[in-house]
């Protein structure tokens, strides 16, 4: 049978031969906590050692092993009531000289060793100064099987030998470990069983044993996260009590025949995946993925329609005032093109009326609609100006409005729908899971269905670990009619710049309009605003015949409204903005992007920001003006004039920042992944994925799977608890 791994994540580290109170307690310190923890430590690189250097020929300044016998040792007291220990070693080619100010370090004349680090020369020798020590011969306790040695990350003060050394205590202390997986599963994937993976990736005899080893740790761990999210999915439906939205109504299909333009097969097989999610009595969760300009945001408003047609109410939450407004004004105009305006009603004596579509409706169907932020209060059956913000809080709660689109004023306390039926959250990795929750619970007895869109094309593998628990559409097609943008790089040399206001010139002249975006001043909207402003000033200069308007953070909510409101009607040719237009701004006229200081902005906000034009039929150019002082932002930007794939895009970014720092979020179940790689292991990932919907679409309390289920339990911890509970 052997002991399961939840036990070992239950036994403390000292338990091990070796592992004092102390050195337990450094240890909880570095995160390892269990002889589980202590087991799933593994050696960041193996030494082999056919693969030893020649004294004589090593290579000055770089790492490197050599192998030899220690010819002397000295041990001296030196200043500060320290301990200096220099050995000689020698491989029958040449000496070496190594140096340690470790007092415990122990060597004796006459012993085989191997040194890791790197070699220099000092005073006409050659030193390695505290070099990595693996003994090599039997001395002591003989770790090292075979011609392969681990080298396992320092741990807590702990040397390498010492790291390595537990863990082989700690692992013969704990072998056998129990298997968790069912047999048959481990012969389909070819995965090796548990305790010879842990043996072989700590303790390898040959090279050719890691590779398999870490295959199934890997898998291990994506299994388990799996299993956590078809768990929260299983509690998701049962736990809720949906609506099942009336969906054959003509509302939608107005809505729709009143575009000026045709749905693309993308946005058309989307329609439906919702359609069918919104009739079905389980709550929607569905994850709405698409390129910039792919166009989901009529898709998000079909939703809405869908839910008003049965009479319920919608909402849209955007991360942005601008946004939430654009999104305002966009959907006033569609409702306005399909005769769905409701004109001026009077609240008092609509209070009551039911609001229920299709030929039992009053008046034919219409669609009311409120714009609700923390700076404005609007709505589509009122004169502009004519109603409090506690008047449409009110409405919105009497179920008076139908449509509501807003900021995180929507989820602030106080405000109450009447009958939410469809939420939608827009460009989601601007919001906590807390806040997705928050939008939710804004319903009382039964859970609005929930779209979430994001433009930030998030690798499929990634999207997998991060919203596992959702179903996921994508628009992988774009509306015809679009040139694909293209993407320059540009010095801050004068002449260049002049080549860039140059293309400004020439596209307003042909009745275009152009967006500069200032520097990226981190942290602060202040500089950034300030900085904007001085910008403003000196193009207006370059530019003395056009007009130029700004936009930052620092303005008025009115005065954002104001330039943004001109820009879209043409009356400003140049916006200098700072990133405030990041997210969803849609004015197709405009043709040229300038980013100043590119290097300083991450791939997924340059993307976003290119995103921005590119819009309509005509062609457009993004322009990166930039120095970059780093490789990163080096990288970046090369990524950015080679691909305008956003997938693409994002792969790269998750490369170049690594996945721990994705968003500039640690999700949930990402930091227990230690080994995977959700990039390097994506095909795990997704055999993971369908092994562990498998398992518990078969067995939903995994009563069948206790090991399973401990294992999740136990390496998981509290963030899983919840779903275990029965
Ligand atoms: P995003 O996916 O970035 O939110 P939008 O919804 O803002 O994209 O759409 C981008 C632009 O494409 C808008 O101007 C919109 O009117 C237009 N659009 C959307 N769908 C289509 C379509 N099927 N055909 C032509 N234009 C479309
Ligand atoms: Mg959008």
């Amino acid at each position: 049978m052997g002991r399961p791994l939840s036990f070992l994540a239950s036994l403390p580290t000292d338990v091990v031969k070796g592992i004092g109170p102390t050195t337990a307690k450094k240890l909880d310190g570095a995160g390892i906590s269990s002889v589980a923890d202590l087991l799933l430590h593994v050696p960041r690189r193996y030494l082999d050692r056919s693969q030893l250097f020649n004294i004589a020929a090593v290579p000055l300044g770089e790492e490197v092993t050599i192998g030899g016998t220690v010819v002397s040792v000295r041990r001296r007291r030196i200043r500060g009531n320290r301990t200096m220990i220099d050995a000689r070693v020698s491989d029958g080619t040449s000496i070496v000289e190594g140096v340690w100010f470790n007092p415990y370090l122990r060597l004796e004349e006459g012993s085989e060793v191997a040194l890791s680090g790197k070699v220099e020369l000092y005073r006409g020798k050659l030193q390695m100064k505290s070099p990595d020590v693996d003994r090599l011969d039997g001395g002591g306790e003989s770790l090292i099987t075979g011609r392969v040695v681990p080298v396992h990350p320092s741990l807590a003060g702990l040397t390498s030998r010492q790291v390595r050394v537990s863990i082989h205590n700690a692992l013969r202390r704990a072998s056998p470990v129990e298997e968790v997986l069912p047999e048959a599963l481990l012969d389909r994937l070819d995965l090796v069983d548990r305790d010879t993976a842990l043996h072989a990736i700590h303790f390898p005899s040959e090279l050719s044993e890691v590779a398999p080893a870490r295959k199934r740790l890997v898998f291990d761990e994506l299994f388990r996260l799996e299993v956590s999210l078809a768990l929260r999915k299983r509690r998701q439906i049962e736990e809720s009590s949906g609506v099942a939205h009336d969906v054959a109504g003509a509302l939608v299909a107005g809505f729709l025949d009143a575009l000026p333009y045709s749905l693309t097969g993308a946005q058309q097989r989307t329609i439906d995946e919702i359609r069918a999610d919104l009739a079905s009595p389980h709550p929607m969760h569905r994850l709405l993925q698409g390129e910039v300009g792919s166009g989901k945001t009529v898709v998000a408003f079909a939703a809405l329609l869908m839910g008003v047609q049965g009479g319920f109410q919608g909402a849209v939450m955007a991360p942005t005032e601008v946004l939430a407004e654009q999104h305002y004004l966009g959907m006033v105009d569609l409702i306005d093109e399909a005769g769905l305006d409701p004109g001026e009603i009077d609240p008092a004596a609509a209070e009551g009326q039911d609001r229920l579509f299709g030929e039992g409706a009053p008046d034919g169907p219409e669609v009311r609609t409120a714009l609700l932020t923390s700076n404005n209060a609007v709505v589509n059956f009122a004169p502009a100006g004519s109603c409090k913000r506690s008047d449409v809080v009110g409405w919105i709660g009497a179920g008076l409005v139908d449509l509501v689109i807003g900021t995180h004023a929507l989820i602030q306390e106080g405000l109450h729908f009447h009958r939410l039926g469809v939420a939608v959250v827009d460009e989601q990795h601007r919001f906590g899971v807390y806040q997705r929750i928050g939008l939710r619970e804004k319903a009382a007895d039964y859970d609005p269905d929930l779209l979430i869109m994001t433009a930030t094309p998030i690798p499929r593998t990634l999207a997998m670990t991060l919203y596992g628990d959702l179903d996921v559409s994508v628009l992988d097609e774009m509306p015809p009619g679009r040139t694909p943008v293209v993407t320059r790089l540009v010095s801050k040399d004068p002449r260049q710049l002049e080549e860039v206001y140059d293309l400004i010139r020439g596209e307003v002249a042909a009745g275009r309009q152009a967006f500069v975006v200032c520097p990226l001043v981190e942290d602060s909207d202040k500089l950034e605003a300030a900085s904007a402003t001085a910008e403003h000033v000196r193009l207006q200069a370059v530019f003395p015949r056009l007009r130029l308007g700004l936009l930052h953070g620092q303005l008025r909510p009115d005065e954002k409204d104001r330039v943004m409101h001109a820009f879209r009607r043409r009356e400003l040719d140049v916006l200098v903005a700072t990133t405030v237009i990041e997210v969803g701004i849609d004015v197709p006229n405009a043709t040229v992007m300038v980013i100043e200081d590119a290097d300083r902005f991450g791939l997924s906000q340059l993307h976003q920001l290119r995103g921005r034009v590119g819009r309509g039929p005509a062609a457009a150019t993004c322009v990166l003006v930039a120095e970059p002082t780093t490789d990163d932002g080096e990288q970046r930007l090369a990524a950015m004039v080679e691909t305008t794939d956003g997938f693409r895009l994002a792969e790269e970014d998750l490369r170049i920042r690594g996945q721990g720092t994705v968003f500039g979020t640690r999700q949930a179940g990402m930091k227990d992944l230690k080994l995977a790689d959700i990039l390097r292991d994506a095909d795990l990932l997704v055999e993971a994925r369908r092994e562990a919907f498998a398992i518990v679409a078969a067995d939903p309390g995994l009563e069948r799977h206790e090991a399973i289920r401990e294992d999740v339990r136990a390496l998981l911890g509290s963030d899983v608890e919840w779903l275990l509970r029965s």
